[in-house]
């Protein structure tokens, strides 16, 4: 193949434009994202090698190397990784293949910080080269290909790169970079050694730089730096997890979180701990302070990457961890799984359950932490996922206690998302029995919901949950510390020792004094209404709908109907104030029915929901205020 000159796909055009232009404020994030594409250049390697010893052709002892030309004005990064072939460089440095690359162009927002941030977050790694450079070269052989099969690739970043055959003995790539002329102090070990060490030292793989030795300057000469010939290893070369806690500082752990992550942010929480006995494994775990933007996707990978004893295996391995924890950013690194292990594997493995096991009681430990000793972090992470954390109950049997105390509710009594359970338990009424709550589809229709009037007047306090997954997650957990928890939208009430002689005896008598009303309407609305009965529960509003105890609410139906499920058909119990002038007035009546279907359908919209026929109904209240 001839030097052949090809276009760059548009979206790679635009987005180098965008990183020359916008991502100079931070611009030596250049070398931390080339470094990084070295090691996992190294790391897709070692993986094909499990099955191929062949491609290391002699030569095992992976690294990255650092160098540069002072004359040439270049700086050359060098890895013996698994190279590319003369395809491979064209396909993954004239396109991307990524369809996050959209995204990130829309989400620069002008803010240098920020935007040199999302630069590794959306891969485009790579071209950060350009922020430095005004030329790019790249040589490279795939591992296994013949010499004669060596590519050469070359840029100066606008809108089109040329490739041509290349012999090349060494397998691996090595990225040269023309710098631009305000980037000459990269030309600097010194500097360059800073930079490793800020952002690389974590890099398993040795990073090289060439040696240089201080030689005096002779007859009042001034002294140099000259260079030795040799390479010395300039990063710790140890993967950061296999280093002693007591070696590490929080900002070492802080820097190697955002690298994993993509987060610009420091994590909340992380944990380190070498775990041993009939499992051996290493875990580092973070918990981010920000939720991701699919945080609900539960198809979406954890964010924890495997190793075998430090060869990486694979990202987002999702079996370390149960899907409710799929926040959590961090590494496993384990002794005791095969380097061969598939996904389908390690859904098998014993190892695995012992290491997702420990993985889940770690990180919830994580969470208690902050829960008992910093009150605004444990703020923050609840925020962003107390509502994941719920799925825990109907998911992770074991924990379902643990997860429990960890949650947090607003109430009919305080405004923010803070009362737990225990808490709740503590402020009970004497001769309250159960944890009462209510399920809506926002917070403010739990609030106003009719079903607390009776709640609000004697003074009980009731859980408010307008999380979507509440509902669902309720079910699984029937008490608290021996309480039961009991949703006041569901069956009858039953305040027990709470309620008076008097507002007993009312009811019994509204029942019986009632009870043609209450069949005239169960008939009017025997197609809608599963029963209709008097209740206490109301204090100011004329009905209210319930479902029957061990029903699916009317919320989770309309939630489920929404999202395109088949749910089986509950009719709701419409329970009526007999003190409300407005149910009096069925009992003189002459038109009944109307007034029935009226009773129903402000029912259903007071809890969110929606008449069957709403012209029918704004039709009925129309006539009943004319008459009026
Ligand atoms: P990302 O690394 O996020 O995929 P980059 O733009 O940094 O995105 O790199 C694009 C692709 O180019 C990589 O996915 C990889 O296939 C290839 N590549 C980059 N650097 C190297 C390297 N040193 N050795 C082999 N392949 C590389």
């Amino acid at each position: 193949m001839q030097t052949q000159t090809m276009a760059f796909q548009a979206e790679v055009a635009q987005l180098l434009k965008l990183v020359t232009h916008s991502l100079y404020s931070n611009p030596e994030i250049f070398l931390r994202e080339l470094i990084s594409n070295a090691s996992d250049a190294c790391d897709k390697l070692r993986f094909e090698a499990l099955n191929d010893a062949a491609l290391y052709e002699n030569d095992t002892e992976l690294q990255v190397r650092v160098s540069f030309d002072k004359t040439a004005k270049t700086l050359t990064i060098s890895d013996n990784g698994i190279g590319l072939s003369q395809q491979e460089a064209i396909d993954n440095l004239g396109t991307i293949a990524k369809s996050g690359t959209r995204e990130f162009m829309s989400k620069l927002s002008g803010d240098q910080k920020n935007d040199a941030q999302l630069i590794g977050q959306f891969g485009v790694g790579f071209y950060s080269g350009f922020i430095v450079a005004d030329r790019i070269t790249v040589e490279s052989r795939r591992a296994g290909l013949p010499a004669e099969q060596g590519v050469r690739w070359a840029s100066a970043g606008t809108g089109e790169f040329e490739v041509a055959d290349i012999v090349r003995e060494g397998r691996g790539t090595s990225i040269t970079l023309h710098l631009k002329d305000d980037a000459h102090d990269y030309l600097n070990a010194w500097k360059l050694k800073g930079i490793i060490n800020k952002y690389s030292d974590h890099i398993s793989l040795p990073i090289l730089m060439p040696k240089e030795v201080w030689k005096e300057g002779e007859n009042d000469q001034p002294g140099e730096m000259v260079v030795t010939g040799d390479w010395e290893t300039v990063n710790q070369a140890a993967a950061l997890w296999t280093r002693a806690k007591k070696d590490i500082t929080q900002e070492q752990y802080d820097e190697f979180y955002k690298q994993i992550s993509y987060d610009s942010q420091p994590p909340l929480a992380t944990t380190h701990n070498r775990v041993e006995g009939s499992t051996e494994y290493t875990q580092l775990l973070f918990i981010p302070g920000k939720a991701p933007m699919d945080l609900f996707n539960r198809d979406k990978a954890a964010g924890v990457k495997l190793y075998v004893k430090r060869v990486f295996i694979m990202d987002e391995a999702q079996a370390l961890l149960p899907t409710y924890l799929r926040f959590v950013k961090g590494v496993v690194d384990s002794a005791d799984l095969p380097l061969n292990v598939s996904r389908e594997l390690l859904q098998e493995s014993r190892a695995v359950k012992a290491i997702r096991e420990g993985c889940t009681k770690r990180v919830l430990s994580m969470i208690e932490d902050l829960a008992a000793n910093d009150a605004e972090k444990f703020g923050t992470f609840y925020a962003e996922f107390g509502a994941v954390l719920k799925e825990g109950l109907g998911e992770d049997f074991a924990n379902r206690d643990r997860l429990a105390k960890l949650l947090r509710f607003v109430s009919s009594t305080t405004d923010t998302v803070s009362v737990s359970f225990a808490e709740y338990k503590a402020r009970m009424k004497e001769g309250q029995t159960a944890i009462y709550y209510i399920t809506a589809d926002t917070l403010a229709a739990a609030k106003s919901s009719p079903q607390l009037e009776i709640f609000r007047k004697k003074g009980i306090e009731v859980l408010l949950m307008a999380d979507r997954v509440d509902e669902w997650a309720l079910n699984y957990l029937q008490e608290f510390d021996g309480t039961p928890l009991q949703s006041v939208a569901k069956g009858a009430v039953d305040l027990g020792q709470l309620q008076d002689e008097g507002e007993k005896k009312a009811l019994e008598e509204a029942q019986t004094r009632f009870k043609p009303v209450l069949d005239r309407l169960k008939e009017a609305l025997k197609d809608k209404a599963a029963d209709v009965r008097a209740t206490t529960r109301l204090v100011d509003s004329p009905a209210c709908l319930v479902v029957q105890d061990g029903d699916m609410s009317t919320q989770l139906a309309r939630m489920l109907k929404q999202a395109g499920q088949a749910v089986p058909e509950v009719k709701p119990v419409l329970e009526v104030n007999a003190q409300h002038p407005l149910v009096r007035k069925l009992e003189t009546s002459d038109n009944f029915d109307d007034l029935a279907q009226i009773l129903f359908d402000q029912a259903l919209l007071a809890e969110g929901g929606m008449p069957e026929d709403p012209a029918a109904y704004v039709r009925r209240v129309n006539q009943l205020l004319e008459k009026a």
